[in-house]
């Protein structure tokens, strides 16, 4: 372990993670964020960059009127943080330990100490676990269809959907691009999306919305082949033929690492006192989706950012860390 202390550690990247990286560089506090590992089919939850990398078009970003790419807006928040100072790692912290000061992070390979920390590790997308799901998951079945939709066992190929969120519309949007047809599988008889985003898909004449409806398994021998399906009005049961199945239903925030020394909800996302980033830990500062279970916007998630490196400055200030 390095004897050097760092004023400020930050555990996540995302909107919330970089804008505290970059506005806690400008203070010169010279942030080392550890940003989450590369992208791999296991650690949907620890992407460096978090869930925008994960996007295609962000069209409600302000500042960009004609859209950008998830990826590429990131890339911009990141460069923007390094330019003043910001040191970043794309390692998984695995550890913390917020009992005794300064506080211990380890990551993959080292062991830093730290005066303060921010908490910017997100929210990672839920599974349904239906029956053979364990069996055929990345054979068919995926949680993010951006990342895997252009894949060529899904090239023209009935695909499902399953979620009435924004994000189901979407991803249910984009794998049109790709599928000869996409079911979208609502559990309920309305969605839960914005008018906009549901009129979308609705007047998509690939996409055929299933109401009322839930997966009941996953079927096929290698890879996935049919869904069996179930309208929960009927109580009829369907066969899909479907090469892929996305889930947009949702999503936990991170917070595994802080079990038990963090206070949290009852869905675990982490607790900051109102109108601030303050955990119940002095010094340790939550910013973005971990602490957000309602509005979740990138530009939120980013304005929770700035709140919390001002925080963060302020307390070390007081205590006398400059
Ligand atoms: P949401 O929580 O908004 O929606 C989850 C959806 O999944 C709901 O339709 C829910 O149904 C359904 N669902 C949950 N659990 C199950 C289950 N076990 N079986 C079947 N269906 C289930 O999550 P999203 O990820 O869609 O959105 C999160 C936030 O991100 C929202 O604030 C959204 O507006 C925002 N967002 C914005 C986008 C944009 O503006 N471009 C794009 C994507 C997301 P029910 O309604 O019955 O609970």
């Amino acid at each position: 372990m390095s004897d050097t202390i760092e004023k400020l550690v930050i555990i996540g990247s995302g909107p919330a993670g970089y804008t505290a990286a970059l506005y806690a560089a400008r203070a010169e506090l010279a942030p080392l964020v550890f940003e989450g590992s590369g992208f791999t089919e296991q650690n949907q939850g620890n992407i460096a960059g978090g869930q925008l990398m994960t996007t295609t078009d962000v069209e409600n970003f302000p500042g960009f009127p004609d859209g950008i790419l998830g990826p590429e807006l990131m890339n911009l928040f990141k460069r923007q943080a390094e330019r003043f100072g910001a040191k970043c790692v794309m390692e998984d912290v695995i550890a913390v330990d917020l009992a005794s000061r300064p506080f211990t992070v380890t990551s993959e390979t080292q062991t830093v100490k730290a005066h303060a920390i921010i908490i910017s590790t997100g929210a990672t997308a839920k599974r349904l676990h239906v029956k053979g799901e364990d069996r055929l998951w990345m054979k068919g079945i995926s949680a993010c269809a951006v990342c895997d939709g252009a894949l060529p066992i899904f090239r023209e190929k009935p695909l499902a959907v399953i979620g009435g969120g924004d994000s189901a519309c979407e991803e249910a949007t984009f794998l049109t691009k790709y599928a000869s047809r996409v079911y979208m599988l609502v559990r309920r008889d309305e969605m839960r999306a914005s008018k906009i985003m549901a009129k979308r898909v609705e007047e998509n004449p690939k996409i055929e919305i299933l109401w009322n409806t839930v997966a009941e398994e996953a079927l096929g021998e290698t890879v996935l082949e049919v869904l069996r399906v179930v309208n929960k009005t009927s109580g009829e049961t369907r066969d899909l033929k479907v090469s892929g199945l996305f889930y947009a239903i949702g999503h936990k925030p991170n917070t595994d690492l802080f079990v038990d020394q963090l206070k949290m909800n009852e869905v675990g996302y982490l607790v900051t006192k109102p109108d601030t980033t303050y955990t119940d830990v002095e010094g340790v500062f939550a910013c973005g989706d971990v602490k957000d279970p309602v509005y979740r916007q990138a530009v939120t998630a980013a304005g929770s950012g700035c709140q919390a490196a001002l925080d963060a400055e302020r307390w070390l200030g007081a205590n006398g860390i400059e």
